[in-house]
Parts: structure tokens; sequence; C-alpha cells
């Protein structure tokens, strides 16, 4: 088993650079709110942040969704929480990939909640093939086919986290 470079590293920065100039621009002259999804988005939760020129707060939080996913309803069990009061606040959610859409849609469900002056949602990867649950995604870097994908966040069983770019599994016997 090896792993094939899908995206780049510098194709992840040149279009994570391009979305914090949207975000500049839409966000100019106001504060923000941006809360990375553990574990999957700390990574493009870092480098996003360090091109966003607005006053900033950070957080992260973690959650996973059960229940039946082919269902339009689900529960989110909150993992760990933010710290922070997101009520009137400017709320940018930073997600590593939405699949079927069940995580994003029950989560911007609970932030919607907490009564956020505005919601908007970030997310690194996009696999229409498998979406059952339409959720708008605000900015989106890529939007790829329906391959399991590893690296810069994203994991197989914990492992594969660390790489820069994202990455397939080949078939090929190597090291
Ligand atoms: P969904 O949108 O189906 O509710 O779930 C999204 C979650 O499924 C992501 O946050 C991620 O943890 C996991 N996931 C979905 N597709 C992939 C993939 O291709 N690779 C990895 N590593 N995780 C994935």
């Amino acid at each position: 088993m090896s792993v094939d470079v899908f995206l780049s590293e510098s194709k992840i920065q040149e279009r994570i650079e391009q979305l914090a100039k949207m975000i500049n621009k839409d966000f100019a002259g106001e504060e923000l709110y941006v809360i990375g999804v553990l574990n999957g988005a700390f990574m493009f939760t870092a480098d996003l942040v360090r091109h966003l020129n607005m006053p900033v707060t950070i957080d992260f939080m973690s959650a996973s969704s059960y229940g039946d996913s082919t269902e339009s309803s689900g529960e989110l069990k909150i993992n760990l929480d933010i710290k922070v009061d997101i009520k009137d606040k400017n709320v940018l959610i930073v997600e590593d990939i939405v699949d079927t859409g069940l995580t994003m849609t029950i989560l911007k469900k609970n932030f919607e909640a907490r009564g956020p002056k505005s919601l908007k949602l970030a997310s690194l990867l996009y696999k229409p093939a498998r979406n059952t649950h339409k959720v708008n995604i605000d900015y989106l870097a890529f939007e790829i086919e329906d391959k399991f994908v590893i690296g810069y966040g994203l994991d197989f069983d914990g492992r594969y986290r660390e790489l820069p770019y994202i990455g397939v599994y080949s078939a090929e016997d190597s090291q």
C-alpha cells in the first residue's frame, strides 16, 4: 500500500489563500469567530486563519453524528464543546469534509440555536456523490469524486493526519 498525492500541498495552500480573500471581503470591518471541527479540520483551520485580516477568535469543537445516515434527522454527540459564547457573533465553522452532509446539517442546527449574528461554513472538501443531506457550504476549497482521502488533517484509523497534502491509497506495494 502506498499513498498517491491527490491534492498537492501547493494546490491546497493556493486555494486556501483564495478562500481567505473571500472571507476577508465578506467580513471586512467585522469580527469573526472561527470554530474548527476536530480532529480533521485542525490543519485547514490553522492555515486558513493565518490569512485572515479581521479580529478573529478561534475555538475548536469535536462532535459526531449518529443514527441512520439515510434519515433526515440524526443525533449530535458533542465530545468537546466550544468555550466561547457565539450569541450575536459572526461565526465561521471550519470542517474537513462534507460527505453525506449529516454531521454538518445537525451541527449547523445546534449552532443556529445559540443565536449567532451570522453562521457560515467553510469546508476543505465536498463529495457530491455521497451527499444525502443538502448543506450549504459558503466557502468550499475542493469538490472531489467519491474517493476515501487521507492527509492534511484527515485520517485512516487515526493515522496520516500529518501529511501536508491530500492523498488516496494506491494498491502499489511499497512502504
Ligand atoms: P458526513 O458528512 O457523512 O456526516 O461526515 C463527514 C465526516 O466523515 C468527516 O468529518 C470525516 O470525518 C468523515 N469522512 C468522510 N469522507 C471521508 C474521507 O474520504 N476520508 C476521511 N479520512 N474521512 C472522511
